[in-house]
């Protein structure tokens, strides 16, 4: 379900060419798509209808204005980490009374500063954090609404770095604590309970860890809403999104995807729906890479092409700085070209010029043959994508553009060398 999509053996987002606007605008370039990011929040909230959802848009995965903009448009609130996101929220028109602040570590600055703009909740990892916060709330004369983060201790089945509900992760309140948590927190006069939430992992794309998850918290739920008359429950979010679409019919794979069909708004909520309806509170998902994921692609233009004995190395443009999620979490990313290429394909390294070997977009994969000049798009890129780029190597950070029909917004510009220099000296 996203707006890229190929015509003639050329790439389009939207009503736009792709290889025009790499033509207009460069390498790398972002490219998004606002009917995307639109659908992906709007099928998910009518799916949910009946949990009365509150789709806070985990905007670690992608916080350019003009994204957060078009999705406060439809609606959305927003998940936040820091004190930096809050501000692009409020910058881009969104509500702080629709944001919800996760993490382990905020500082004093930041719950203030969250507290005096009157976010929605603080999702509380710890006692101390609780402390912190109640103090901050009482010098400020305003009480903190918050939601524990419950570490329920179920195994996401997803990827090491990106599993965060198990007793093994710094993340949440364990379960069996969380009744003594909250009489604590009833008790303190800077703090008022208004719901409980849990957050599994990310990229989960099997709907049954949170099927478990959302059972194994359901009676815990009912005792809290009935004691101290919480107003939500927050399922986390983490639903996982196809990188790997190139399943020949038939083959292996493809088998192996007609028995594990991707997650859909419709199997999640098949699967959440039924538990969570009868407890009456409100539901409230923090998805960032479903609605983001596949509402971006990033565009490269190939450099060189370098044969060896054993390698058809195609070097591009874009780097692990633009992209870390391959150097980091072992991530795929589909490769196309953005026009139509003839010719056997051949097995071959997509690498960038960064001076590590960790610089590689993908190995031994059959593309078709490609030569200096020609453009490609690393599809499924729009969520921690840009978000986690860097100037490693002193590369000015590539532009992003929103694309809405056919009307195109330079979302972010592309970084010039003097941007790399910004606020240093040399004396
Ligand atoms: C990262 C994160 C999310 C979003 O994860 P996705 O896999 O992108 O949906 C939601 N909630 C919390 C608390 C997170 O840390």
């Amino acid at each position: 379900m996203h707006h890229f999509y190929k015509k003639n053996g050329s790439l389009f987002c939207e009503q736009l060419k792709l290889d025009n606007l790499a033509e207009k605008y460069g390498t790398p370039l972002y490219v998004y798509s606002a009917n995307t990011f639109r659908e992906h929040y709007n099928k998910l909230n009518d799916t949910l209808a009946p949990l009365n959802p509150m789709i806070c848009f985990a905007m670690k995965a992608n916080s350019n204005l003009a994204v957060l903009r078009t999705l406060a448009k439809e609606g959305a609130g927003f998940d936040i980490v820091s004190g930096g996101e809050l501000f692009r929220v409020l910058k881009a028109g969104g509500k702080a009374g629709k944001c919800v602040f996760a993490g382990v570590g905020k500082t004093d600055e930041e719950i203030a500063y969250a507290l005096k703009e009157g976010i929605y909740a603080f999702h509380v990892e710890s006692y101390p954090e609780l402390e912190q916060i109640n103090r901050v709330a009482l010098k400020l004369k305003k009480v903190a609404p918050i939601a524990a983060r419950v570490n329920p201790n179920v195994d996401a089945d997803t990827h090491h770095k990106i599993t965060t509900g198990t007793y093994e992760n710094k993340f949440g309140i364990p379960f069996e604590e969380i009744p003594a948590f909250y009489a604590k927190a009833s008790r303190l006069a800077g703090i008022k309970l208004r719901g409980v939430q849990v957050h599994i992992g990310s990229q989960i794309t099997s709907v049954k860890p949170f099927a478990a998850a959302a059972k194994k918290m359901l009676p815990l739920v009912r005792t809290l809403k009935a004691k101290y008359g919480i107003e939500y429950f927050g399922m986390g979010g983490g639903l996982g999104i196809v990188y790997d679409p190139a399943l020949e019919s038939g083959s292996a794979a493809w088998w192996n995807k007609q028995k594990n069909p991707p997650l859909t708004p419709a199997s999640y909520a098949k699967a959440i729906v039924p538990i969570l309806k009868p407890l009456g509170l409100k539901v409230l998902l923090e998805p960032g890479r479903f609605i983001s994921g596949n509402a971006g692609v990033l565009l490269a233009e190939v450099v060189h092409v370098k044969k060896t004995a054993k390698k058809n190395f195609v070097i591009v443009d874009a780097a692990m700085n633009d992209l870390i999620r391959p150097a980091f979490y072992e991530s795929y990313h589909q490769i196309e070209p953005l026009t139509a290429k003839s010719g056997k394909a051949i097995s071959s390294d997509v690498v960038g010029p960064i001076c590590e070997s960790g610089d590689t977009f993908c190995k031994n994969r059959p593309l078709p043959p490609l030569k200096a000049g020609d453009r490609v798009a690393f599809l499924s890129a729009g969520a921690y994508g840009f978000v986690m780029s860097s100037q490693y190597n002193s590369r000015p950070r590539a532009a992003e553009l929103l694309v809405d029909g056919r009307k195109v917004v330079v979302a972010r510009k592309r970084e010039t060398l003097d941007d790399l220099i910004r606020g240093e000296r040399a004396s």
